[in-house]
């Protein structure tokens, strides 16, 4: 179900977000369809090359609460350039949602 190793990465770290910091191991690999390897290869990336603060413990991956606000925070600000990007003027004629930037209703016709 990945493209790569990045996105299988990145996958693994958001459901243990998801779920609070601390998932299981056999849950992950149940969920997102992934190999036991993948997961403790997620994991070790994370903490080398990330620097964060991640590690699996009896069976569980665990993410302590700075690495959870570390990563909310980078969610919070991808959320922030999506609305950016997608931000619409509704048309006052025929409430049409026209893009930003855009001088007459693409449905009507009527300026914006
Ligand atoms: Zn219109």
């Amino acid at each position: 179900m990945f493209g790569g190793g990045m996105m299988k990465r990145m996958a693994i770290l958001n459901y243990v977000m998801q779920s609070g910091g601390k998932v299981a191991v056999s849950e992950i690999i149940q969920e997102l369809d992934t190999k036991e390897k993948d997961v403790k290869k997620a994991v070790d990336w994370s903490r080398k090359k990330m620097g964060m603060a991640i590690h699996i413990e009896d069976g569980f991956v665990v993410l302590a609460p700075s690495a959870m606000a570390q990563l909310q925070k980078q969610k919070q600000g991808a959320t922030v350039v999506q609305e950016r990007v997608v931000y619409m003027i509704k048309c006052d004629n025929c409430q049409h949602d026209n893009m930003q930037g855009t001088q007459k209703c693409t449905n009507c016709g009527a300026p914006l």
